[in-house]
């Protein structure tokens, strides 16, 4: 059944909204709203405005997010908690992140309007933190929501030097009350996050909406090449050992690789060459290579191939290669039953989906700690985004809106036992 068609201009109102968000930036292009900043104080009278007209609380918490809660939440029944992140990163667009805050945020007020009511307790949660791009720490609020968060984290300092409990304090926030923030899961049905693609795939296939199915893992390694220096006009071509010859021929190799290996990615994408001089053959070429897959296996496989080819070179080539893992995260599923509801969800609506794996971070990673999650995305124009000139449709923003109106009139905890645990 499609919901009635009273609530008309969805998309728009929405739109509207995100314009009316992206006012609270720094000067500059695009947006611009860091954590604990001016401007992301300055929004929140706007935010709590939102959340009430969607028949929510607004409350600050400890670390600077804003919830909303439901009547049904604050009685202290279990929660869908819906969101996403207040802040962004240094001219970045007007939809990562708040569009997954005032996408919920319309949904409850169009579903009030109709006289209608989700099937469980609801909260709305904007979090002040998920790019991470002004303290030396990220994920901060859904961190503390999942009891995840290190609260040494709060003397963390920005450029200036003023810790994240000052900036906290200036936004309000009672850093104190910090334990209070941490989430029983017992009380949370699950996590959805509606967020734009940043990527190509839904434009490519002319799909509006895909359901996520897992958010990447990530590993990052340093790769070590060392040849013998020489004089580059006395040396002879014939038996020279150029670091940078070699490693260049390691980039084409994981590049050529890469494109074969399915559901992994990868890129390298610093490389320091020594001793970097116009006329002395390469002694040295340091290198990053960053591989990310939803798929803990096929990571590890194709790390072990890449690394295999790149030695192989180094071999031929006469080479030392050294290699060293310095970063790895593990990516999380997003739970079937949630998967299943969003697609239900866009079937209701008359969307078409598909699903797809995120290959960025998002707050999901820390709630998963915590609960089930799922994730809607929506096509992003050219797949861009961090960019000023990130962009959706109106009408994408609608189905998108109808979609989430779908989900939160059908989710049930019944739902959660039958298609989850079956
Ligand atoms: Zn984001």
């Amino acid at each position: 059944m499609t919901l009635s068609r009273s609530a008309d201009d969805l998309g728009r109102r929405l739109m509207e909204r995100l314009d009316e968000a992206a006012v609270y930036s720094l000067p500059g292009q695009g947006v611009t709203r860091l954590f604990a900043g001016e401007e992301h104080r300055r929004l929140l009278p706007l935010l709590s405005s939102w959340m009430r007209l969607a028949g929510l609380e607004p409350e600050l918490d400890a670390v600077g997010n804003l919830v909303g809660r439901c009547p049904r939440a604050l009685a202290g029944e279990p929660a869908l908690i819906l969101g996403s992140h207040q802040d962004s990163v240094i001219e970045g667009g007007k939809y990562d992140g708040m569009l997954g805050v005032a996408m919920p945020l319309l949904a409850l007020e169009a579903l009030r309007e109709q006289g209608r009511e989700p099937s469980c307790a609801v909260q709305v949660v904007a979090f002040g933190d998920e790019e991470g791009v002004r303290f030396p720490s990220t994920l901060v609020g859904s961190r503390a929501l999942a009891g995840t968060l290190d609260p040494k984290v709060l003397e963390g300092e920005d450029k200036g030097g003023k810790t994240l409990r000052e900036a906290l304090a200036y936004l309000g926030a009672d850093t104190s009350r910090l334990a209070e923030v941490r989430r029983d899961p017992e009380r949370v049905l699950g996590y959805v996050e509606v967020h734009i693609e940043q990527g190509p795939v839904l434009e490519n296939e002319g799909l509006a909406l895909g359901v996520v199915t897992a958010l990447t893992g990530i590993e990052r390694h340093r790769v070590k090449v060392s040849g013998k220096a020489g004089h580059a006009g006395t040396t002879p071509m014939e038996g020279r050992r150029d670091a940078l010859v070699g490693a260049s021929a390691m980039v084409l190799e994981a590049d050529s690789l890469l494109r074969r290996l399915d559901s992994l990615v990868g890129v390298i994408g610093q490389l320091t060459v020594r001793p970097g001089a116009v006329n002395v053959i390469p002694s040295e070429v340091e290198f990053t290579l960053e591989l990310r897959s939803p798929d803990p296996e096929r990571r590890l496989a194709g790390r072990r191939e890449l690394l295999a080819g790149l030695s192989g070179i180094a071999k031929e080539r006469r080479l030392e290669m050294t290699t060293c893992m310095d970063y790895e995260a593990e990516g999380v599923a997003c739970a079937e039953w949630l998967i299943q509801a969003l697609e239900q969800a866009c079937k209701e609506e008359g969307q078409p989906s598909r699903r797809l794996f995120s290959g960025a971070g998002h707050d999901g990673l820390a709630m998963h700690a915590l609960t089930d999650i799922g994730m809607l995305f929506l096509r992003c124009r050219d797949g861009l985004s961090h960019h000023p000139d990130e962009a959706i449709t109106a009408e994408d923003a609608e189905a998108g809106t109808r979609v989430i109106m779908q989900l939160l009139i059908s989710m049930t905890t019944a739902c959660r036992k039958e298609i989850g645990e079956g």
